[in-house]
């Protein structure tokens, strides 16, 4: 199946920038007031927001200057935005949820990996130290990475997705990164350096100024708005509802079960809403014929495949099974060639000794400056996507987007201007595993 390239674009940005010229703001500092000349606005500022009771029906505006803005706080994104405040650089999360972790807690997919490969540890680092604190606060079991399991899931780690989600705000807050729930960017501009992005939640619009993005949406949503090119198949794999009827779930202890969702789409609210309403259709009938108590249900389905981005590098399958280490190879990663489709998955396991690698070059969207990728979006074929869309690997992305684009704001370049030695040299401090 070929990828169809996504060129809708134009007409929607237009109409975008046109309504973000609402927003008539003069700003240098962080979270100003904002001058807002159209709308039944508050202008206030957020620091002020928590101290006064905001007026019914009115619309606070707010005003964010800062280097990294990372659009998605999922299990890519929590890791960028941790990275690039650790390494200095000011930093907002917007997530269109109400918690952080995106596919692995709201979606319910636990169970993260694979950061072990042929009896050895290929990804540590910040996405590693979440896992592992949230296991060992949990009082859970951590897989023994020396053995080669017989199934590549059996090294999957098993985790609480309520105290990772909990944890990650934590980690957040201690490198100094804010957070913005219910938020998402409605219109987005370059700016002298950098981007001016405006966005919307209930009873907010913020605007914010910021030198990188880093979009972490799961399917490239920011650069579809820039109308760059992004590639999508005609048929996707299909979703799952995670769900658990006739006994207690144990979060942390055990997968829950699921059901998969053809045709779910992560596009927008539409397609999302869809998803959600065919999802819990299913559960209900499983209620009805099994007649046993529903214990547990995820809010949202969890989304295998939708966007990916066209890329300064694209990784085939045959790189991916080959094991190529790239010239600007950032981490590892690993996982079975794992096509969902109708009828099921049968995975192809890598040949023994195998490690694929991942380059820098395909989390920057071509001919792009200043915007970066991380996660499931990454630009890679189809075959190849299936292999490095799992969880380890989309947290080893989000940590090497943390530190190009916090590296680009201390040189004020672009990421792809950084040397690539520098990044290498972050990472490791930062506690990651560095291809060699
Ligand atoms: C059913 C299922 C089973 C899986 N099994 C495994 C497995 O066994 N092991 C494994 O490791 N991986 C598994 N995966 C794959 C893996 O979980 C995902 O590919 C990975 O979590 C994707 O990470 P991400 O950061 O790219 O996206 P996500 O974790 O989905 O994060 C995207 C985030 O962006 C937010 N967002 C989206 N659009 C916007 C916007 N416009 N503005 C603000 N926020 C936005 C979303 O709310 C979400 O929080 C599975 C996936 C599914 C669905």
């Amino acid at each position: 199946m070929f990828p169809m390239s996504d060129s809708k674009n134009t007409d929607r940005r237009t109409f975008l920038q046109t309504s973000a010229a609402a927003f008539a703001i003069a700003s240098t500092t962080d979270i100003v007031l904002a001058a807002d000349s159209n709308t039944d606005a508050d202008v206030i500022s957020e620091a002020d927001c928590d101290k006064t009771q905001t007026q019914a029906g009115k619309i606070e505006t707010l005003v964010s200057k800062v280097d990294v803005l990372v659009v998605g706080g999922g299990t890519a994104g929590t890791i960028a935005a941790i990275q690039a405040g650790r390494a200095g650089a000011k930093t907002l999360i917007l997530e269109r949820n109400s918690q952080l972790g995106g596919t692995g807690t709201t979606g319910g997919v636990a169970f993260p990996g694979l950061f072990d490969a042929w009896g050895k540890q290929i990804i540590k680092g910040i996405g590693w130290e979440l896992v592992s604190d949230s296991v060992e606060l949990d009082g859970g079991p951590l897989p023994d990475f020396s053995k080669v399991p017989a199934r590549h899931w059996q090294n999957q780690v098993y985790t609480n997705q309520f105290l990772y989600a909990i944890l990650a705000e934590e980690k957040c807050e201690k490198a100094g990164v804010q957070i913005a729930y219910y938020e998402f960017p409605q219109a987005i501009q370059k700016t002298a350096d950098g981007w001016q992005v405006d966005c919307i939640g209930f009873g907010t619009q913020r605007r914010v100024l910021c030198k990188q993005i880093i979009d972490c949406t799961g399917g490239a949503e920011v650069v579809g708005m820039l109308g760059l090119p992004r590639l999508r198949e005609k048929e996707t794999q299909p979703g799952s509802m995670l769900f658990k009827i006739g006994a207690h779930h144990r979060p942390g202890r055990e997968q829950v079960h699921r059901l998969y969702v053809h045709g779910a789409d992560s596009s927008n609210s539409r397609t999302v809403t869809r998803a959600n309403l065919t999802g819990r259709k299913e559960v209900l009938k499983k209620v009805r014929q099994t007649k046993k108590q529903l214990m547990h249900l995820q809010p949202e389905t969890g989304f295998r495949e939708s966007y990916r981005i066209v890329g300064e590098t694209m990784i085939t399958v045959d790189d991916y099974t080959s094991g190529k280490i790239f010239d600007d190879a950032i981490a590892y990663a690993f996982y079975p060639v794992d096509i969902h489709t109708k009828t099921g998955v049968r995975p192809k396991p890598l040949k023994r000794g195998t490690v694929p690698t991942i380059p820098l070059g395909a989390l920057i969207p071509k001919d792009s400056k200043n915007i970066m990728v991380a996660g499931r979006c990454l630009c890679s074929d189809r075959l190849a996507n299936s292999g490095l869309r799992v969880q380890a690997s989309c947290m080893a992305m989000g940590q090497a987007a943390g530190v190009a684009a916090a590296l680009a704001v201390q040189k004020n370049t672009t990421p792809l201007a950084v040397p690539l030695e520098e990044i290498h040299r972050t990472l490791k401090a930062h506690g990651a595993i560095v291809p060699s």
